[in-house]
């Protein structure tokens, strides 16, 4: 008897699809079946990221996500966004994350505090896959407390002068140019912080590359260092002091395509343990009658409805203005941690084969636990949300 496919997001009333959202999802699915399906167990092993199949993606225009036309975007609204992200979630969380990163983390600060050069000068060729950007806020001692940064600003004579280092950067070797975040004047903390756009090949820049990581194996993730490194009036992204406010502007949306892309990973486990108990017989009969193994299915199956739920509805609240900081943070923690514990269960249906370099699970379990760490870790989004339950944060509606 044939497997009937996982239910995917339009056929649940509850997120209430259009059939623009159907078919942007479907055109989605095949461009990553032609394209990324065949390159990500030989990227895996190769620990690269195929910026090839990203170029190729710009080209159906929907690279660009949420940035609006006027600024070279598709301007799609975030349900679509979560649509988008969660079909390339099914197949690479990181792929998943570089898209949607794109006008989320990656290119949101630009889109609302940039200047007119700037957004024209990144936004659009970003948006055409002709460039990649990245983030970097975190440094060897300061991840959770960001605010804790050392990489200081000093203003001279039409620019900046960086020195520091950042650490744990996506696509630090690969990246044409990241937003850059360094204090200015301590003494002010957070109050002290500005963005900077910084471009590859400026003097006294650098980066380098982390290998044989446990997770995010395509994510070319490293280190930063500026050494004297000087930068114009016109790299400031804001106003200077503003850098803090831009970052955490950025993280928290950037926890919606994060939600969906750990969905997309959820799915993609459960459709593989499904294939596999029914496809695999011992003691005579297929693994899928086995009990204890119908329950892990049955609480694959819930992670993934819920996951869905607590993403699409962050997503439409952003799109009815809201900032939803409270819905963002349960839709990321929520699903950080149903694809560590749903990709566990995958990886322990298949026995043996779930540890090999084929296993889907296997690649979802490694990206689960980096995603557990990143973009607020999980007792990050708990100490958030308990503050947001306990009235001490007010929830910003809009
Ligand atoms: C693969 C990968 C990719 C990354 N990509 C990027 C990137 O592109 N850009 C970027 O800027 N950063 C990036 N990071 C860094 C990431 O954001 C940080 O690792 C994260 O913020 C946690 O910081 P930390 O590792 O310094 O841990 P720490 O902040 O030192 O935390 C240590 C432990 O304390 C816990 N903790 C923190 N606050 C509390 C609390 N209030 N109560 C209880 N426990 C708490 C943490 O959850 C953690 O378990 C990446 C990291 C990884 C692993």
């Amino acid at each position: 008897m044939d497997l009937e496919p996982l239910p995917s997001p339009e056929h649940d009333p509850m997120l209430g699809l259009t059939e623009a959202h159907h078919e942007l999802r479907e055109r989605v699915d095949r461009f990553a079946t032609e394209h990324l399906d065949p390159v990500i167990a030989e990227c895996e092993a190769e620990e690269r990221f195929p910026r090839e199949v990203l170029q190729k993606f710009g080209e159906t225009g929907l690279l660009g996500g949420t940035i609006p036309s006027e600024q070279g975007g598709p301007g799609l609204d975030n349900i679509s966004l979560c649509a988008m992200v969660e079909e390339l979630g099914r197949r690479s969380q990181v792929f998943a994350g570089m898209v949607g990163g794109m006008s989320t983390v990656f290119g949101a600060g630009l889109l609302r505090y940039g200047s007119d050069d700037q957004r024209s000068r990144y936004l659009q060729r970003f948006a055409r896959g002709e460039s990649m950007g990245a983030f970097a806020l975190t440094e060897a001692r300061s991840g959770s407390d960001a605010a804790g940064m050392e990489t200081a600003a000093r203003k001279v004579d039409g620019g900046w002068v960086i020195d520091g280092a950042k650490a744990w950067i996506d696509f630090s070797t690969v990246a044409d140019w990241f937003l850059v975040f360094a204090q200015s004047d301590p003494s002010q903390g957070r109050h002290g912080i500005c963005a900077f756009v910084v471009e590859r090949g400026t003097e006294g820049f650098s980066t380098s590359e982390y290998r044989n990581k446990l997770g995010w194996r395509l994510g070319s993730v490293g280190g930063l260092e500026f050494d004297q490194c000087f930068l114009p009036d016109t790299a400031l992204v804001g106003e200077a002091g503003k850098g803090y406010e831009i970052a955490m502007y950025s993280v928290g949306y950037g926890r919606l395509q994060v939600g969906a892309r750990l969905t997309g990973g959820i799915r993609a486990c459960l459709d593989e343990s499904r294939e596999y108990a029914r496809s695999r017989r011992i003691f005579d009969k297929p693994i899928a009658e086995l009990q204890l193994i119908q329950t892990k299915i049955v609480d694959m199956g819930i992670a993934l409805d819920t996951g869905r739920y607590l993403t699409y509805r962050f997503a439409r609240m952003l799109d009815e203005g809201h900032i939803a900081r409270r819905e963002g943070s349960m839709a990321k923690l929520y699903t950080a941690e149903a694809l560590m514990q749903v990709a566990h269960d995958a990886v322990q249906i298949q026995g043996a084969r779930g540890i090999g370099e084929d296993s889907v699970a296997g690649r979802m379990f490694r990206d689960a636990k980096v995603s557990e760490i990143v973009e607020g870790s999980n007792e990050v989004q708990r100490t958030l949300i308990a503050e947001y339950e306990l009235g001490i944060r007010r929830p910003k509606r809009r």
